[in-house]
């Protein structure tokens, strides 16, 4: 036999009842033998509860109890439910007539839902030819008399189970009220809520079922709540353990008590869903070689009630005080938690309960309140408690470390020491962002970075397209999902929290809206977005305000902008130190030389100790170019020059490059790398301009390019034989000081040295070190262009992602 329990979701009207009914009538004629246990319809209980709450304070309780009621009958007016609905009229009457109940009067009143249930479905079914019978179970179920929580007794309910089933055996499908049982003087009683799965299992007991079917409204046991985790997958097999300290850790499926009674059998349980019943569901079986999955399970409604006491170091009895105050009102304490100095003592209790847990608290403790022992008992409300269930503390660091990247504090946790668990509490505001940071750490399966995009021209476009390029290849590979929710410029944003697609140009153009940097920063609050870097591509030397704000709204930051670290050295230092509090990181490989893994590696080095004494390069693409080529054929400079503006090889008004401050500040930011505290005032700089066309405009400037030629001619002519000119960038000095001589420089090298030799518009970097000597680590290649400075930043996003 196999027992089958439904639901109060899986019996409410409409699909519901009519996938139930459908259920029961197959298995009936395939000719399984089955028993049914059912929940109240709907919401019954809750309804029936807040009913008698109206009712008791004398409000106006009957417009309610006729809605009630008119569900419950649903669309079959035909069967005869009055025996219910007068005993509810009566009862309900008295309770407003008193103004106040009992609960045995409350089990009463609740136990309608279940027999309403039963009678309803079973009405059904032998109206459709089903063989079914009605049984309540208080005939079957004896309990103790402790009303809304009541103990079932195992031998005098076990005998009246069997009798009972002896009786109506043969094809009879019994459909028995879940959730009620009476006690010794025939009263009702209640076996707590979400007790119909209890009453299953039980049946399930002492039939020696050979499995019991839970079904539900969803397809089985999850990794984590998918209400709360978009990521969250079904488990298919779960042990018995597990499942028993899932239903410790509120998952409501299991009520706690449920597992117990098919343990001592051996009855495997199947969690499945009514509405997609061809699934197969969870199957939780005995099978200890299908341990080690992990899920997540929440407790919501708790509050933190902390006793805190200066003179209670090596106190005896404390505790023992403690929990007997809350042992004599009824208070259960899920989690505990007490440092070893004995100063404090935390405990989470059911938030209803809380007030009375203080009050009593402070009663009991009135004279350690006097002598100074306890200071203080406070309750913070608004908590939430969540288990990892299956983790122990040998990888624990990993959620943990997530977590606090994710600037969610918890606000105490604890493991339990036998079974894997570990359980932290936190905000409940908090609670679905660290629901989705934990998830996706631990299962790994995909952990969801989320981007903010700033400046889309050419190196912010061309990084948005890479990105959704590839993000499925690097998903599968890495188990990283890349999640652009934010693009914007200066003017536009747009948003999207499941992520842009590959049309984001028009969406932008569309629905782009005007914003602050407040707007990302309480988007991404709001929908608990994770992991979050904010990348900046823009040449805005006002953006980099937002970097500290960003910073401290628990993002990382990705630049290829350059002005963030070319800013006084107090920026500098002010930017570094927002970023270890925060426990941020900032990249920024494409500063220099674009994709070229030059910051990484001088990072590398120096944090490594190695001496660098000498970084010495070709910094710019346009004037490695201009130089190459001018040094190359024996043409005019402003010919090449020329040819380098037609191209597009250099910036709108060629002075930006000519006049070598890109260089500096790249030279600036390699300085920085290695502790250096110069600023860019402080770099001598060549200029290559001829000063009387420093100033004027653009247009001016380029009907003046010839005015280059006599001043580069005689500088080309004047070299040593086979040299060529460069225009370099050099770091040297006493690298060891606080400071260093950065020089940015056209001179004059042997055409057979690796720098005479450079060809195109290629970058070049030589870092002497102590231990490399006089042959310095060569970093050479396209330094410059959209398409390799987006690499570089998509370079930076997979090394961030590596780290958390
Ligand atoms: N109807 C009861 C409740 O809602 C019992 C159950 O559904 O398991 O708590
Ligand atoms: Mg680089």
């Amino acid at each position: 036999m196999k027992i089958l329990k439904f639901g109060g979701k899986s019996l409410s009207n409409g699909e519901g009842l009519n996938k139930v009914v459908q259920i029961i009538t197959d298995k009936v004629q395939q000719g399984e033998k089955i028993a049914v246990v059912v929940s109240a319809r709907g919401n019954a209980t809750d309804e029936l509860e807040y009913i008698l709450k109206i009712a008791a304070k004398n409000g106006d309780y009957k417009r309610l109890l006729e809605n009630f009621k008119v569900y419950q009958v649903s669309d079959y007016p035909q069967v005869d439910l009055s025996e219910e609905f007068t005993i509810l009229d009566k009862l309900f009457e008295g309770v407003s007539l008193i103004g106040d109940y009992s609960n045995k009067i409350k089990d009463q009143i609740l136990s309608k839902g279940e027999l309403l249930s039963a009678k309803l479905l079973t009405a059904i079914l032998v109206e459709k030819g089903i063989p079914a019978n009605f049984a309540d179970s208080r005939e079957l179920l004896k309990t103790d008399s402790k009303f809304g929580d009541a103990q079932p007794l195992e031998q005098l309910s076990k005998k009246n189970v069997v009798n009972y089933f002896k009786e109506h055996n043969g094809s009879t499908v019994n459909i028995i009220t879940g959730f009620i049982g009476s006690n010794n003087n025939n009263d009702t009683t209640t076996l707590g809520r979400n007790g119909s799965n209890y009453t299953a299992s039980l049946i399930a007991n002492y039939l020696n079922a050979e499995e019991l079917q839970n079904f539900t409204h969803v397809d089985g046991i999850y990794t984590a709540n998918p209400d709360l985790v978009a990521d969250a997958k079904k488990i298919e097999y779960l042990s018995f353990n597990e499942a028993n300290e899932l239903a410790n850790f509120g998952a409501t499926i299991l009520h706690a008590k449920t597992i117990i009674p098919l343990l001592e059998k051996n009855i495997p349980l199947r969690i499945l869903n009514t509405f997609n019943h061809e699934n197969r569901g969870t199957l939780i079986t005995s099978d200890a070689a299908k341990e080690g999955i992990k899920t997540l399970s929440v407790l919501e409604n708790v509050s933190l009630v902390n006793l805190e006491g200066r003179g209670l170091l090596g106190k005896a009895g404390i505790d023992a005080r403690i929990f007997k105050v809350m042992g004599d009102h009824n208070i259960s304490v899920s989690i505990i938690s007490q440092g070893s100095s004995e100063r404090g003592i935390g405990l989470v209790v059911a938030t209803e309960k809380a007030t009375l847990a203080m009050v009593e608290l402070e009663k009991e403790f009135e004279n350690d309140f006097y002598s100074k022992d306890v200071n203080q008992i406070t309750v913070t409300d608004n908590v939430s408690v969540i288990s990892i269930i299956g983790q122990d503390l040998s990888t624990f660091h990993k959620p943990y470390t997530a977590l606090i990247k994710n600037k969610i504090v918890p606000i105490l946790f604890n493991n339990t020491v036998t079974g894997k668990n570990v359980s932290l509490v936190v905000k409940k505001s908090e609670l679905n962002k660290a629901l989705n940071v934990i998830h996706g750490e631990i299962f790994g399966v995909s952990k969801k970075i989320n981007i903010a995009i700033f400046g889309h021209g050419l190196v912010g476009g061309t990084l948005i397209n890479q990105i959704l390029e590839s993000a499925a290849a690097i998903e599968k590979r890495k188990g990283i999902k890349l999640n652009v929710f934010a693009i914007a410029n200066s003017k536009k944003l747009l948003l999207n929290k499941n992520g842009v697609t590959a049309d984001w140009k028009n969406s932008i153009q569309k629905d782009g809206a005007e914003y602050t940097i407040k707007d990302i920063i309480e988007y991404a609050d709001k929908y608990h977005l994770e992991n979050l870097i904010a990348i900046d591509n823009t040449a805005s030397a006002t953006f980099v305000e937002n970097y500290i704000p960003l910073v401290e709204s628990s993002f990382d930051l990705i630049s290829s902008n350059k002005v963030a670290n070319t800013l006084s050295y107090g920026f500098y230092k002010e930017l570094r130190k927002a970023l270890t509090d925060n426990q941020k990181n900032y990249l920024y490989e494409t500063n220099v030389g674009a994709g070229l893994p030059l910051i990484d590696t001088i990072k590398l080095l120096h944090l490594s100790g190695e001496n660098i004494t000498k970084i010495k390069g070709v910094f710019s693409g346009t004037l490695s170019y201009l130089f190459n080529n001018f040094s190359a054929k024996d043409v005019p400079f402003s010919e090449i020059l020329k040819e380098a503006i037609d191209n597009g090889y250099t910036e709108p008004d060629p002075r930006e490059d000519l006049c070598g401050n890109d260089v500096g500040r790249k030279l600036l930011i390699l300085a920085r790398e290695l502790d250096l505290q110069n600023e860019f005032e402080e770099i001598s700089i060549q200029n290559l301009i001829p000063e009387h066309l420093r100033e004027g405009n653009v247009a001016d400037f380029l009907t003046k390019l010839k005015e280059f030629d006599p001043i580069y001619d005689k500088i080309k002519a004047d070299q040593k034989p086979n040299h060529v000119l460069r225009y370099i960038g050099e770091l040297s000095g006493d690298l060891q000081n606080d400071k260093g001589n950065l020089e940015v420089k056209l001179v004059s090298v042997p055409s057979d040295t690796a720098l005479g030799g450079l060809k195109g518009s290629d970058s070049f970097f030589e870092i002497y070190t102590e231990s490399y000597g006089d042959r310095p680590i060569v970093i050479q290649g396209a330094g410059a262009g959209s398409a390799v400075t987006a690499r570089g930043v998509f370079g930076d996003i997979l090394r961030l992602s590596d780290k958390g």
